[in-house]
This record gives C-alpha cells, sequence and structure tokens, in this order.
C-alpha cells in the first residue's frame, strides 16, 4: 500500500494557513475540524511550514496566553520533512519514527496534494493486516 491508494480512499484536501494567521485563529481551526496539524503555505501554494497542537501547547506553557496573538509564521516548524505518492506505508511510519511528529504532507511536483496522518497510517496497516491474514485463512482451508 502506498500513498497513492491511501489519498484514493481519504481524498486530497488539506487543511491550510497562512504564516499571518495568528495562534489563536489556528487553535480555534484545529478545535473546530478535530484535526492535530494545520500546513502553512506560501502565496506561490508550496509548503512553507507546518503547525501542531503541541507546538501550541508548548508555547503556551512557556509564554502564557499573550502568545495567542503571536503569528503562526513566528512558531511554525519551517524544516518540514514530506512525502510522495510513492512511498509505501513502511517508508511513512519510518519516517514519523525517525522525526517524532505524527503528520506528513504529501508533496508532488513541489505542490501539495495531501496529508496523512499517523491515525491514517494505523487504519491502512490493519487493513492490511487483516487482509493478509484473511488471504491465509482461505489458503489453509483450500
Ligand atoms: P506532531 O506529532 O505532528 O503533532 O508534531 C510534533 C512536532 O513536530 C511539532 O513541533 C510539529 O511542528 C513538528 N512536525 C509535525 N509534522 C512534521 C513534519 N512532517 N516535518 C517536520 N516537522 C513536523
Amino acid at each position: 500500500m502506498n500513498v497513492s491508494a491511501i489519498l484514493k480512499d481519504k481524498g486530497r484536501a488539506v487543511v491550510t494557513a497562512t504564516s499571518g494567521a495568528t495562534l489563536m485563529q489556528v487553535a480555534q481551526d484545529l478545535a473546530k475540524r478535530k484535526i492535530g496539524a494545520i500546513v502553512v503555505v506560501g502565496d506561490d501554494g508550496t509548503v512553507a511550514g507546518i503547525l501542531s497542537e503541541r507546538d501550541i501547547i508548548r508555547v503556551l506553557a512557556q509564554h502564557g496566553p499573550a502568545i495567542l496573538e503571536k503569528q503562526v509564521g513566528e512558531i511554525m516548524t519551517r524544516n518540514v520533512v514530506t512525502c510522495s505518492l510513492a512511498d509505501t506505508l513502511n517508508d511513512l511510519m519510518q519516517k514519523m519514527t525517525a522525526g517524532r511528529f505524527r503528520h506528513l504532507p504529501v508533496v508532488e511536483n513541489g505542490g501539495l496534494v495531501g496529508l496523512v496522518s499517523i491515525g491514517d497510517i494505523v487504519k491502512f496497516h490493519i487493513a492490511e493486516v487483516e487482509l493478509e491474514a484473511s488471504a491465509m485463512r482461505d489458503y489453509i482451508s483450500h
């Protein structure tokens, strides 16, 4: 199973923000949509950064609630690890484990085309394991 197959099932929509949005606006968007991270895009649509709920919690704990008026661009992670449509579930798990994060924007020809979260990976991994187990049961019983 690769990223292309995952996106065929879950769709390509990605929740994004611009670097000028405030942390408060992003926090409200994350809460409303029940998601854990937002991809920050530049004017040309390319990935400029990523901001997750962990970043918001970290700066809140360090600076207090006034930090929520700051702009996303000041807090976001700029060095974003991305994946491609050809990456496999294993590639994604390795990237997330090595980088200790739970979100991977999907980039194709320089443009953002999707996002895979650790929740998607768990879901598709379980489906793959169940398929293998059922094929094995069929093989044994025939
Ligand atoms: P997460 O586990 O996704 O909530 O993110 C944990 C930390 O890693 C936060 O500081 C995020 O900004 C950062 N982060 C999340 N996803 C990525 C990514 N794909 N590449 C680089 N950093 C990331």
